[in-house]
């Protein structure tokens, strides 16, 4: 992963207690606070147990992009975990809160958490955490991508609810571990494959496949996270006359393609341009417009 410039100005912290119910500060629903010194306590669940869920939304020279789509599966992620659904006016407000307290930006990623809180209170904890965008670049130009077992079967949503299939939980750790492990393999990214041998999606992006006019994705009930991402290119797609699909594909589906993305919030839409060690065809072109698309501005 890539940081930010060490120039890059200081990140902004809103806490949320009027989200979920927590006491609030003087009755306001959510606060400015200083985000470089300690916040939350070592007995959140967050810490102990890894026990919440969150999303990232970005922001493009101070607009977010899909805040409500973004709040709407953060709610279905805190459901699938039996947290209560936080407040999205709220949220919604505190979202543009933390951005009109960044120093104006290009690219901004705003992280909104939800744990379960402090052990023994039953409060969910809530924060909302703004700063400058790693730099995607490079990646934008087109990366290199391993594929990876995930272990699961597409059936896991029917079969094993428990194991979270499409939650975007904070226990984030084993999709960091895959990113090194294709790191170990000279790759920058992974595509996760099922035990039934369908691809499912990256560690932090869902997958887009193209073959002619049409353009595919990996259905949301194989056990993959409903993407924002693909959703909108999806909508534009179908606007300009193509044809969108979800289906199960398997990995000399996408190799055999006419192109693949890996495609997420933040970094937006980076191509793939060889999956291990078959070589896509490449559009910088057709990326160019999806990066305009997802930063809200086509
Ligand atoms: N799949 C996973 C596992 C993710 O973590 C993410 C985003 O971080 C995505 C897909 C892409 O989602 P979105 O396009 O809403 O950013």
């Amino acid at each position: 992963m890539t940081t930010p410039s060490p120039a890059a100005p200081a990140p902004v912290l809103v806490l949320v207690p009027g989200a979920t119910g927590a006491p609030t500060d003087g009755g306001a629903p959510f606060h400015l606070a200083d985000a470089t010194v300690p916040q939350l306590s070592i007995t959140d669940l967050v810490a102990t147990r890894g026990d919440g869920v969150f999303e990232t939304i970005g922001a493009f020279d101070g607009v977010p992009v899909n805040v409500g789509p973004h709040l709407a599966r953060l709610a279905r992620s805190a459901a699938q975990i039996e947290l209560p659904a936080p407040d999205q006016t709220v949220l919604a407000e505190a979202v543009d809160a933390a951005i009109t307290a960044h120093p104006p930006v290009a690219e901004l990623s705003v992280r909104v958490m939800l744990t379960r809180g402090i052990e023994g209170t039953g409060i969910p904890t809530c924060w909302i955490h703004a700063r400058v965008s790693d730099d995607w670049t490079p990646y934008r130009a087109g990366m290199r991508v391993a594929v990876l077992d995930r272990g699961l079967s597409t059936t896991v949503t029917e079969t094993s609810p428990w194991l979270l299939p499409g939650a975007k939980t904070l226990s984030y750790a084993v999709n960091m571990a895959a990113v090194r492990e294709a790191k170990r393999r000279g790759a920058a990214d992974v595509l996760f494959r099922a035990s039934d041998g369908y691809v499912l999606e990256g560690p932090t992006s869902t997958v887009l496949v193209r073959r002619g006019d049409e353009f595919l994705t990996t259905p949301v009930s194989a056990g993959v996270l409903p993407g924002t991402s693909v959703k909108s290119l999806f909508t534009w797609l179908e606007q300009e006359g193509m044809t969108v699909r979800d289906e199960l594909m398997t990995v000399a589906d996408v190799t055999g393609s006419d192109g693949a993305w890996l495609l997420s919030s933040t970094r937006l839409a980076a191509p793939i341009t060889h999956l291990d060690q078959v070589e896509l065809p490449v559009d910088p072109e057709l990326t160019a417009r999806f990066e305009a698309v997802l930063k809200g501005k086509a």
